[in-house]
């Protein structure tokens, strides 16, 4: 069942003992889900901004590909270029983000992918540099705030751009954002019905334009597949179920890491000058986890050690975390310590560590795991 893979560069052998490990199999439910929702015709491009959400592009998207997902889209061009380079061959959609300069651009048309034209001046440029004609998706912004052409303007840019005879416009894309309040779904039938009809208005188009894409996790949660258009690209959803279960395994399998050191405290000549709560008689855990690698924000305020909850003592140092041992007795050096997942009968989930540090998005949790612990991928399908 186990198939692991160290993408980072550092040779695991000298990784201190800290691990993330991901289950691939969870990812792969997920995205059946949205597959589910959005039917068989709909064309499901899966957002893997921010390095897949934190779970690590490459693996992600290799899994998604084969449960669902017909394309992928995410903001990074580097990510955009290694998912190329890996053998991915379907459309790669890329956010707007990149500024276009020669290099950027060259990357576009080596690489055969969809760059993103907001507004005039990213137009110009991609127009400066293009050496041949280029695939272009065009955002509009139907909400406030938001990256993207204004609707007013929408139909005028669009025929401009889809005239020249550089550019062919593939994807038209907008990203509803709503606060969740009382008038969220009224706000977002009417981001459809814009959609719907600038898309009717450019149907004379020819070569068609392919693609409307504008539900995103948040749509599809809240409005079911009633505004899948022909395209969807959710991200959030890929690891963070649609349909919850009770059973079902979330993405986040555990953050795991070891005890380097325990120390019975003797005496405490200056208690006031211990940064942590200190007693006499006391045993004293080191991880070797800190705050660069924002243990901080990524704990329930207790670990498990010999299947039992023992509570960290705040607050973490850079490189290292405390945790009170005085009730395992039979701890010792070497020994795991979960700090999110199961141990023997005992279980910290994801869910939790949200509840405990008020956060609201559990899927936001696997990107505050810090870049420096190594993520490991669980799989059934073997090698990601
Ligand atoms: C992030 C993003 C998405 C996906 O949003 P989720 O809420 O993660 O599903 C879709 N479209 C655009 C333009 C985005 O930036």
């Amino acid at each position: 069942m186990k198939n692991e893979q160290n993408p980072s560069v550092a040779p695991a052998v000298y990784a201190r003992p800290n691990r993330f490990e991901i289950n691939l199999d969870a990812v792969a439910a997920c995205t059946r889900q949205i597959r589910l929702r959005l039917g068989v015709d709909v064309q499901f491009f899966a957002t893997l901004k921010s390095n897949g959400y934190g779970y690590g592009v490459l693996p992600v998207a290799h899994t998604v590909l084969r449960s669902g997902a017909d394309a992928l889209s995410l903001a990074s061009l580097e990510d955009a270029i290694a998912l190329r380079q890996s053998g991915i061959r379907v459309p790669i959609l890329v956010y707007a983000g990149v500024l276009p300069s020669q290099e950027v651009v060259n990357a576009f048309q080596e690489y055969d992918l969809i760059p993103t034209v907001h507004n005039q001046v990213v137009l110009n440029e991609f127009l400066r540099f293009a050496t041949k004609p280029l695939e272009v998706a065009v955002k509009v912004d139907l909400g406030s705030e938001r990256i993207g052409v204004p609707f007013s303007a929408a139909e005028k840019f669009i025929r401009n751009v889809h005239s020249n005879p550089m550019f062919k416009v593939v994807v038209v894309n907008s990203h509803p954002n709503v606060r969740g309040g009382t008038h969220s779904r009224e706000f977002l039938i009417r981001q459809y019905r814009e959609m719907t009809s600038l898309r009717q208005s450019l149907a004379d188009l020819s070569p068609q334009i392919k693609w409307f894409p504008m539900a995103s996790s948040k749509v599809l949660r809240m409005m079911g597949a009633s505004m899948r258009s022909n395209a969807a690209d959710p991200g959030a959803a890929l690891f963070d179920p649609l349909e919850p279960a009770e059973d079902s395994p979330h993405p986040f399998h555990a953050l795991k890491s070891r005890i380097i050191e325990i120390r019975t405290v003797e005496e405490v000549p200056f208690p006031d000058e211990v940064v942590f709560d200190i007693r006499k008689g006391m045993r004293v855990g080191v991880l070797p986890v800190g705050y660069s690698d924002n243990i901080h924000r990524v704990n329930a305020g207790c670990v498990l050690v010999a299947g039992r909850r023992v509570p960290i003592l705040k607050p973490a140092s850079l490189e290292y975390v405390r945790i009170d041992l005085s009730d395992v007795p039979e701890a010792l050096v070497g020994d795991e310590v979960v700090i999110v997942g199961q141990q023997g009968s005992e279980r910290i989930s994801p869910q939790e560590v949200m509840r405990v540090q008020g956060a609201a998005r559990v899927v936001d949790l696997a990107l505050d795991v810090g870049q420096f612990i190594p993520r490991v991928y669980l799989s059934s399908a073997g090698q990601a």
